[in-house]
C-alpha cells in the first residue's frame, strides 16, 4: 500500500517521441529539434530520464546506423561509435594493438552493462556526482547557477585537478582515460563536414559553464574514434583502477600508462588519470620528466610528485592526494618490472 502510494507520488509519466533512422543524414536531421537527443545503449540516458535529470522530447535511436565496425586503417585502428564496450574489449585488433584500451574497458561497469554500452555513449556519459542525480539538491551542472551541493557536501569521489568554483565533479569513464593516453582522435559528423578533435580536447574542464561536459555541439554525432598504432606501447601498457569494489564501481583513481623502453631508459611514455578531474587527466609534466630517464623507483616517485603539484582536495576526497601518486608509482613499477 505504502509502496503504491510512493510509486503514485514519485513515478512521473515520461512522454517522448521515438524515431529510429537508418542513415546518418536522417539521424542528424531528426536530432535538430532543441529537445531531441541521441540514444545508443541507453545505460546512462534512461537512468537520467527516470530520475528527471534530463527530459528529452524526442529520442533519436542511432543503433540502426552502420557505425559499429572495428578495423585497421593504415597506421590507425578505427573504432565505430556504436561498437559495444564488450566487443571492443575482446576484439583481436584491440587486444593486439591497444591492450591498454582493452584493459580499461574490462575494468568498467559489469559484463551486462558493457554488452549494452557503446563507445560514443561511454564518451558522453554524465558525471556520477550524487548531487547531480538528486533533484532536491543544488547542482550547477544540472541547473546552471543553482549552486554546487558537493563543494561543502560529501565529496569523496570528486576532483583534485582542474575543478572550478562552480563544479568539482569528475568524468566517470575508464575507456576515455586509455583513449586520452593513447592520443586518440574523435570523429564527428554534423551534416556538412567530418570534424576531427584530438581526444584530449574533447572533454572540457567545468570552468564557469559546468553544464557542458565536452566540446560536442548540439546535434553533432560521434561516428568513431581513431587510435594510432604504437607497437612499443602495445608491449608495455597497463591500466590500474582503484575502486571500492572489484566490479560495478567507478574509479576512485585510475592510471593508464604506456612505456617505450630502450634497455633501462624510458624512450617515450604516455600517462593519464581517471577519477581525478572533469576530463581524463593527461600527466604531461610527469611524462616530460620521465622521457630519457632511467626507470628507477626514485624517478617514478619524483614524476608522481610533479604530477600532483597542482592537486587540491575538498575534504572527504583528501585521501586521493596520497592514493593518486601511490597509484602512479605502483603502475610504473609494475610496468617496468622493478
Ligand atoms: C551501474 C553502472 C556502473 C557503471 N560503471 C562504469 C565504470 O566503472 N566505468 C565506466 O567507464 N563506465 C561505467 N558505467 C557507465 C557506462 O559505461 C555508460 O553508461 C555507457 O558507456 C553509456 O553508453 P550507452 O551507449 O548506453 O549510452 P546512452 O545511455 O545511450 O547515451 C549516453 C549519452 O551519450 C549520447 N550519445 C550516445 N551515442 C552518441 C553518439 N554516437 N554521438 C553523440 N552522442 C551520443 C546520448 O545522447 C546520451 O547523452 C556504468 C554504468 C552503470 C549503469
Ligand atoms: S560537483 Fe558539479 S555535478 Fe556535483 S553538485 Fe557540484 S555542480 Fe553539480
Amino acid at each position: 500500500m505504502l509502496l503504491v502510494k510512493w510509486l503514485k507520488k514519485e513515478a512521473p509519466v515520461i512522454n517522448f517521441d521515438y524515431v529510429k533512422p537508418t542513415t546518418e543524414q536522417n539521424a542528424l536531421t531528426a536530432c535538430k529539434d532543441p529537445l531531441a537527443q541521441f540514444i545508443a545503449g541507453g545505460t546512462n540516458l534512461v537512468d537520467l530520464m527516470k530520475r528527471g535529470v534530463t527530459n528529452p522530447e524526442k529520442l533519436v535511436d542511432i543503433t540502426g546506423l552502420p557505425m559499429s565496425n572495428i578495423e585497421q586503417k593504415g597506421d590507425n585502428i578505427f573504432i565505430g561509435s556504436l561498437a559495444l564496450n564488450s566487443v571492443v574489449a575482446e576484439h583481436e585488433l584491440i587486444k593486439k594493438h591497444l591492450p591498454l584500451l582493452s584493459q580499461a574497458l574490462q575494468a568498467g561497469a559489469s559484463p551486462q552493462i558493457r554488452n549494452m554500452a557503446t563507445v560514443g555513449g561511454n564518451m558522453m556519459q554524465r558525471t556520477r556526482c550524487g548531487y547531480f542525480y538528486d533533484l532536491s539538491m543544488p547542482c550547477n551542472k544540472r541547473t546552471p547557477n543553482s549552486g554546487c551541493g558537493a563543494k561543502e557536501g560529501y565529496n569523496r569521489m570528486h576532483a583534485i585537478f582542474g575543478a572550478s568554483d562552480k563544479c568539482i565533479a569528475v568524468h566517470p569513464s575508464d575507456m576515455c582515460v586509455a583513449l586520452a593516453a593513447l592520443d586518440a582522435t574523435v570523429l564527428i559528423a554534423n551534416g556538412k563536414l567530418l570534424r576531427r578533435v584530438p581526444f584530449k580536447d574533447f572533454h572540457k574542464l567545468p570552468g564557469s559553464n559546468p553544464e557542458k561536459d565536452n566540446n560536442l555541439l548540439k546535434g553533432e554525432l560521434i561516428t568513431g574514434v581513431e587510435v594510432p598504432i604504437n607497437a612499443a606501447f602495445a608491449q608495455h601498457s597497463l591500466y590500474t583502477k582503484i575502486r571500492d569494489r572489484a566490479s560495478y564501481a567507478f574509479a576512485l583513481v585510475s592510471v593508464a600508462a604506456a612505456l617505450e623502453m630502450n634497455g633501462k631508459t624510458i624512450k617515450d611514455i604516455r600517462l593519464a588519470m581517471g577519477g581525478v578531474a572533469h576530463k581524463p587527466w593527461r600527466l604531461t609534466t610527469a611524462e616530460q620528466f620521465l622521457k630519457s630517464k632511467e626507470a628507477t623507483p626514485a624517478n617514478f616517485k619524483q614524476a608522481a610528485m610533479l604530477a600532483l603539484k597542482d592537486a587540491t582536495s575538498y575534504g572527504h576526497n583528501q585521501f586521493k592526494l596520497t592514493l593518486a601518486p601511490n597509484t602512479i608509482v605502483h603502475t610504473l613499477h609494475t610496468l617496468a618490472g622493478i
